[in-house]
């Protein structure tokens, strides 16, 4: 389901659909299937005289075109530094799309050649290379990483641009906003990736997080099992109800909630455990079961970091009582705000969460319990549907860029590379290293020379957020969380980095380590 634009590195033919009867012809270019581009311009070539050798002499920095003759022939070429491209063009049903970066030549016109343009943008000369030596060094510099940002969102809308763009005007034109199609689509379409019964759409991972607690008629009086390492939602939600977060200790290894540490914290009004698979890495969940079977509690996954991850081969969402997803931008699986989900196997649970989401209604007006107002909406969902097909391409090259890391750092004296125990496939939503020998700071500052950007996840264990001092938590209780909230930092790592930049950011940690 991949689009053009994700496959090509190089220029193509693209067959052209023909439809010939006796009355002629009719060529026909659909911009969604065979281009990865909206069509801004138009123009043709034609009555090219003979004297003429060779007409391009070109490079475009960021247009796209795509050629064909209607009449004659003529021939192409394209080079870059790395390549270079002959076409012949003739009527024979194809197209040729050129990505930006080539340049052209365009020779042997014949006599009646008549050749169209179609181009991404309108006619700019900014975008143009029209000397030789001027496109020798543009290529040079664009190869030349100079920079590299923890995540930069553009480059998912510089990709998709098209299909978000027709998604999002089929919903502004549909006029259902609210719980349409899309929402419903969406929810079909996340459960089944998942592998789920029932997905809830609504409007952000802590609203997902809260409305399965009130469902579950969890609140005032009652625990929670929380990891003291997560973001602020985990422990946030159920507190905001009046039920007191239990924070356990990570685990020294992964990260994660220790599972050995929860049967302790568990008390008589403990209603919950809630593991976060941190980083995009699941929680050790056997563990985390048999402790919720023996005092009859729920678990529910904080699953926000860690859309599509597999324990023992099944998938985060799937592994407990219910989880939740955040759609935040900047998650594996982000929409262009704010947004949330909800699965479960239970039917009655997602009945109950769907009421909740919408004001405690069942049937419109017929309001049995108070809600609230938290509903995915539909053009959230729309943006949604279309980045969906594309998670498990991201997560693949995340693995991928993960893999070039652990190669490149293992080894380094002071550096904790992450630990992968062998039932957890992860997601890398971060690529989390250690800093030992209070040389973090340092390091940071090698980065920032470098233009490198980072995180640090989190610098403040949950027990000692200033939003729970009245629980009157002692950080001290928490020695694992507190010690390595001191040590831990965030590379970049995200499924539109290069391969080259995870390199560059490589070089500078290893000659900061002098390796
Ligand atoms: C992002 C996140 C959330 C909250 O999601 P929102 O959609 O921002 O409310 C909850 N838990 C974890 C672990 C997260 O990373």
């Amino acid at each position: 389901m991949m689009k053009l634009s994700d496959r090509i590195a190089a220029p193509v033919l693209i067959e052209v659909q023909d439809y010939s009867n006796g009355d002629g012809s009719l060529n026909v270019i659909e911009v969604q299937k065979e281009l990865c581009f909206p069509i801004k311009r138009g123009y043709w070539i034609h009555k090219v005289p003979s004297s003429e050798i060779s007409r391009g002499h070109h490079a475009h920095k960021a247009l796209w075109q795509c050629m064909f003759v209607t009449g004659g022939t003529c021939h192409i070429r394209l080079t870059n530094e790395n390549e270079s491209h002959e076409f012949d063009l003739s009527p024979n049903g194809q197209a040729l799309l050129i990505p930006p970066g080539y340049w052209r030549d365009i020779t042997s016109f014949s006599e009646n050649a008549a050749c169209v343009v179609l181009t991404s943008d309108a006619y700019d000369e900014d975008d143009y290379i029209r000397e030789p030596e001027a496109f020798r060094e543009w290529q040079h510099d664009r190869q030349a990483i100079s920079s590299v940002p923890y995540i930069e969102m553009s480059r998912y809308y510089s990709r998709l641009r098209l299909a978000l763009l027709e998604a999002t005007d089929s919903v502004l034109k549909s006029s259902h906003y609210i719980l349409g199609k899309q929402t419903r689509q969406f929810e079909e379409n996340f459960a089944a990736y998942c592998g789920a019964d029932h997905c809830v759409g609504v409007g952000s991972g802590l609203d997902a997080l809260s409305l399965v607690l009130r469902a579950y008629e969890i609140g005032k009086g009652d625990r929670a099992i929380v990891t003291a390492n997560s973001f602020v939602a985990t422990a946030l939600s159920p507190m905001l109800l009046g039920c007191r977060p239990d924070f356990v200790d990570s685990d020294r290894r992964s990260y994660n909630m220790d599972a050995g540490l929860i049967d302790a914290a568990i008390t008589g009004a403990t209603k919950a455990i809630i593991p976060t698979h941190l980083y995009g890495q699941a929680a050790d969940m056997d563990l985390i079961m048999a402790s919720a079977k023996k005092y009859n509690v729920k678990v529910i996954e904080d699953a926000a970091q860690a859309h599509g991850g597999l324990y023992k081969g099944r998938r985060c969402g799937t592994l407990a009582d219910a989880a939740i997803f955040s759609f935040y931008p900047t998650k594996n699986l982000g929409a262009f705000g704010d947004a949330g989900a909800i699965t479960t196997n239970d039917a009655a649970l997602a009945e109950h969460c769907k009421s909740l989401r919408n004001y405690g209604a069942r049937e419109k007006y017929h309001h049995d319990e108070l809600g609230c107002n938290t509903r995915l909406d539909e053009l959230q969902a729309a943006l949604l549907n279309v980045k969906l097909p594309y998670l498990n391409a991201w997560i693949e090259n995340r693995r991928f860029l993960a893999s070039v890391y652990n190669d490149r750092l293992s080894g380094i004296d002071g550096l904790v590379l992450p630990y992968v125990p062998d039932w957890a496939e992860p997601v890398w939503h971060v690529y989390c290293v250690r800093v030992k020998n209070g040389k973090r700071e340092e390091l940071i500052n090698a980065l920032e020379a470098a233009n490198i950007g980072y995180n640090i996840h989190y610098p403040v264990p949950l027990p000692d957020q200033k939003c729970f001092k009245d629980l009157g938590f002692d950080v001290n209780d928490y020695p694992v969380s507190r010690d390595q909230a001191g040590e831990l930092l965030s590379l970049p790592l995200d499924a539109y980095h290069t391969e080259a930049e995870i390199n560059y950011v490589s070089d500078v940690v290893c000659k900061f380590f002098q390796i």
